[in-house]
């Protein structure tokens, strides 16, 4: 089952099977701790993409029509084999995507929290009755689901963000088609054959591994009736404008630039810690990672010399040191994107205060190292302000007020998540009303939602109306269905031609 050995193709899971498809396209896999390819993945064809929806669709009426009970028993199975088989996917993860072992346990652990929440199907498909809505006449409503529906995810979280779809799309009566990044396939694949052992019917579950063409089949086929999508943000608007031009409903999560708010009335060594461990865990490279601190007046001085001493102790190693608090970035192609914003902020005028390029890790000398960087004095036109970077790159943007800071989240593209550090009530009321952005926290960096409220962002962090995952996921993943009944003995109103009113 451990796909990531050396030279090994991993290939695709349709209708039950390991596939290698009629593609004949590959891309590479790398090991990001030491630079070396140590894998390949198939890249789907179109007709290997049709052949998944092909057999999610005959699964399709039988899934569809198990009572949601047996489908979340399906669910009960799955949670324990995946805490059964936590050490072995979470090496998985690390092996293609490099984050640090206790990290890749925590990634797992959210998605586990997404298949708990989903074991509670019977509770949560439970539809609304109104007795009476009319003289003996009863009125209900029930949510069906949707048929195939599929989800193309990114490398940062390659457990975890799949996990936010599927659990929640099976329950409710789905089958689904998971595309996965092609930097970390492996891990979707063990995750595929524990759903089979846990006694999922073949074809409810499929991974099709790919790139564009196996995006593009899952967005203009007729027989896919949902996508849902997590990546950055040019990707997501495309994925929201070809998919519902293409008649289906979209969820599209994109990128993110999360500020944090310090006040000077916070706790700074709390506000600190924090900072650290939101801007540099998993090298940055997550969507809800801090990547702008903004402190408020004489917050600046105190939070900027305890960061640079701060930062400076950030130890960098690969996935299995136990010292280690971050790993490398992806590829070498993600780590020259992020060394290139360090060399730019150094160009548009910020203080670079510690520095993380020229990095190099005694017996890794090849891997996709960036050292934790951190600026002061970034201004707002600056492109290290603008655009996000997804690496271990903080910006500290000082604030005059509190209504500058706040000005400067409204205004930003992204609103996706965002925290202040403040003593003072009121100024936590005021800012978790007020702002633009679709998670909030009060004293907590990374105010990631529990599964069983729901994730998502606003502004261009999201494209479509519905978050991920708890109530807004069952929403998603099924269609209302309202029926009014009467039965005809006893009454007889003949015929009528206007419109029907009940009262
Ligand atoms: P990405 O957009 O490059 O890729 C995401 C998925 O889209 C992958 O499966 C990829 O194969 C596919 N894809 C890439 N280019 C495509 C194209 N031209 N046409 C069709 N499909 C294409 O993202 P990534 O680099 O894998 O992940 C990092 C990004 O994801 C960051 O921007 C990060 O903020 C974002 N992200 C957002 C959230 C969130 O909840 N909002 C969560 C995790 C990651």
């Amino acid at each position: 089952m451990d796909a990531s050995a050396s030279g090994q193709i991993i290939g695709h899971f349709i209708g039950g099977s390991l596939s290698e498809g009629d593609g004949g396209r590959f891309g590479p896999v790398f090991n990001p701790a030491t630079g070396e390819q140590s894998a390949q993945v198939a890249l789907a064809s179109k007709s290997t993409v049709e052949q998944a929806i092909t057999t999610a669709q005959e699964a399709f009426p039988a899934w569809a029509k198990a009572s949601p009970l047996r489908r979340a028993r399906v669910m009960f199975k799955f949670k324990a084999l995946i805490e059964d088989r936590m050490d072995d996917l979470a090496r998985a993860i690390s092996a293609q995507h490099g984050k640090l072992h206790d990290d890749a346990v925590g990634e797992v652990t959210r998605g586990l929290e997404v298949v708990e929440f989903a074991c509670g199907a019977p509770h949560l498909l439970k539809g609304e009755f109104t007795d009476q809505v009319g003289p003996e006449i009863d009125s209900f409503s029930m949510r069906k689901p949707l048929g195939v529906c599929a989800g193309i995810t990114p490398f940062n979280f390659p457990a975890m963000v799949p996990m936010w779809m599927f659990p929640v799309a099976l329950v409710c009566g789905n089958c689904f088609i998971l595309k996965p990044s092609e930097r970390d396939p492996s891990v979707s694949l063990m995750l595929a054959e524990l759903l089979k052992e846990a006694g999922l019917p073949d074809g409810v579950f499929s991974v099709v591994q790919g790139d564009k063409e196996a995006v593009d089949t899952l967005l203009t086929d007729p027989r896919v009736q949902s996508i849902s999508f997590v990546g950055s943000t040019p990707i997501a608007e495309y994925i929201y404008s070809t998919g519902t031009a293409h008649g289906k409903r979209v969820q599209a999560l994109g990128g993110a630039k999360n500020h944090m708010i310090v006040m000077p009335d916070a706790d700074m060594d709390q506000a600190t810690d924090a900072l650290i461990g939101a801007a540099y865990g998993s090298a940055g490279e997550r969507c809800m990672a801090v990547s702008v601190a903004v402190p408020v007046g004489d917050a600046a001085g105190p939070l900027v010399e305890r960061l640079i001493e701060r930062v400076r102790g950030v130890k960098v190693g690969a996935a299995g040191d136990p010292d280690a608090d971050m790993g490398p970035l992806v590829t070498r192609e993600h780590q020259q994107k992020v060394l290139g914003y360090i060399d730019k902020g150094v160009e548009e005028g910020a203080d670079l205060l510690v520095d993380g390029r020229g990095m190099s890790l005694q017996g890794y000398e090849d891997g996709f190292f960036v050292g934790p960087t951190l600026f002061d004095n970034v201004q707002s036109d600056m492109s290290i302000y603008k655009e996000e970077i997804f690496g271990p790159v903080l910006s500290v943007v000082r604030a005059e007020t509190y209504d500058q800071a706040v000005g400067l989240i409204n205004d930003h593209e992204y609103g996706n998540g965002t925290a202040v550090f403040t003593r003072d009530g009121d100024t936590a009321r005021a800012f978790a009303n007020d702002i633009q952005a679709g998670m909030v926290g009060i004293n907590v960096p990374i105010p990631v939602p529990m599964a069983f409220h729901s994730f998502g962002g606003w502004k261009r962090s999201l494209f479509g109306d519905h978050f991920m995952h708890g109530p807004e996921g069952i929403r998603f993943f099924t269609r209302l269905k309202t029926v009014t009944v009467r039965w005809p003995e006893g009454i007889r109103a003949g015929a009528s031609f206007v419109m029907p009113t009940l009262g």
